[in-house]
């Protein structure tokens, strides 16, 4: 009976989606993504020369701090034939990878040996057998599949392993696969946007808030006594050759009692950077380290939390969570005191199994793939109620939303489809 209850029409061919939309019209959708957020993190710790900083006490007095700088811009659509890495480009614009989590396996999986135009992409929730046959039959040159087929680190390449078989499948067929998982769940506009939405508008806030990454991610202050120790020390310093410029700032004390250098320095270049300051005695006796602590990049990370415009019973959250991910039947669990006509104002949803995300958090309303048991009896012991739709169901509808996104950034010469033969293993019968 289940294969009625999905969405099975999510197959789009790019051409006939194009005509009214532009590529100006696409290279607006992620605008906000890439911004550059100013150092203004509110910090439990008073702050330091105006970062937010973490202080530390270590023999040279160190203390850790952060900065955060994330600026792009993204390319216009090519409009001959693309090579994949144009296309890698055109998903990392629309999702960058540095938003997945630390643990997850995202990106470039397989890579042919010989480069061919792309001019077939296949998305997928999970590349399974089935899916696999769908894109060697569409002679497929490109399957991005959200669930990343390889995950753990492997040691031989056999084929008893199913997902073995099916990266040297892709490697034979000379398909590269791609895996943005995390990425897409994190990027405002994402997975959980999407998820969120399907209960309608509200103020939405994220859950599991994403940090920016930053290549200086250290600050070294010191005081020097004059302009020529300030000379000697910053030769020093330039001779590292660290890899990356030092940024510094000079501040000459009213008192006399010296000039005080700030400066931000890679992971890499703070031990050599230390080691050429502690050979001068003003520096050595003075210096203290900051880590410079992450931004948080608005919109962007795990789960998200709706204040609902308009409340509905969970009756009607049920209908329009069925209606959203083109399904017959979900599970529900009622919070306790709560009954189909409750009233719900406040819905927190994580794509896929969102325990972890959603755990501690406060609505009336939790929606996700799947939870354990013990988890649901956590949730509703609180009276909050849970819609569980099966993982993949939670995730799935996502990909003709990309679809339409990718397919407007991409020339015409290259076909964009949703998987026919990717579905969620469970049924219910
Ligand atoms: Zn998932």
């Amino acid at each position: 009976m289940l294969t009625g209850c999905r969405n099975l029409s999510w197959r789009f061919l790019s051409s006939a989606h194009r005509s009214n939309l532009t590529p100006q019209t696409a290279s607006c959708w992620f605008d906000s993504v890439f911004v550059c957020v100013p150092s203004s993190y509110p910090s439990p710790v008073p702050a330091r020369c105006g970062f937010p900083s973490q202080q530390t006490s270590v023999p040279l007095r160190p203390s850790l701090h952060f900065p955060f700088t994330r600026c792009h811009s993204h390319s216009a659509p090519s409009s001959g034939p693309m090579d994949l890495q144009e296309v890698l480009q055109v998903l990392e614009q629309l999702a960058p990878l540095s938003l997945a989590e630390s643990w997850d396996n995202v990106g470039l999986l397989v890579e042919p040996s010989k480069a061919r135009p792309v001019k077939t992409v296949l998305l997928t929730n999970d590349l399974t057998e089935a899916v696999m046959e769908e894109a060697e039959a569409m002679r497929c040159d490109l399957i991005v599949s959200y669930h990343p087929p390889l995950f753990r680190p492997i040691k031989r390449l056999v084929q008893k392993d199913w997902k073995q078989r099916l990266a040297v499948r892709a490697v034979e067929a000379g398909i590269a696969v791609f895996s943005p998982h995390t990425s897409w769940d994190s990027v405002k506009g994402g997975v959980n946007d999407w998820l969120v939405g399907g209960l309608g508008s509200g103020q939405v806030s994220v859950l599991s808030q994403a940090l920016g990454s930053a290549s200086q991610n250290h600050k070294l202050e010191f005081t020097v006594r004059n302009a020529e120790e300030l000379n000697t020390v910053m030769e020093g310093l330039k001779a590292l050759d660290s890899g990356a410029p030092l940024q510094h700032s000079v501040t000459s004390s009213s008192d006399n009692s010296g000039i005080h250098i700030s400066l931000t320095c890679s992971d890499s270049a703070l031990t050599p950077s230390v080691q050429t300051l502690l050979r001068h005695s003003a520096p050595s006796q003075s210096l203290s380290i900051l880590q410079l602590q992450k931004h948080p990049l608005p919109g962007h990370g795990q789960g998200r939390l709706s204040i609902l415009e308009q409340p509905l019973t969970v009756a009607m959250a049920v209908q329009k969570m069925k209606s959203h991910l083109g399904l017959k039947h979900l599970r529900l669990a009622l919070g306790v005191g709560q009954t189909l006509e409750s009233t719900v104002c406040t819905v927190a949803v994580c794509a896929g199994s969102g325990a972890s995300v959603l755990s501690g958090v406060r609505a009336d309303l939790y929606v996700t793939g799947e939870m354990s048991h013990h988890e649901v009896l956590d949730a509703v012991a609180k009276g909050t109620s849970v819609i569980l739709s099966d993982h993949s169901n939670s995730e799935r509808g996502f990909l003709a939303v990309f679809r339409e996104r990718l397919a407007v950034r991409l020339p015409d010469s290259v076909t964009v489809a949703v998987s026919q033969a990717d579905r969620d293993p469970l049924e219910v019968v």
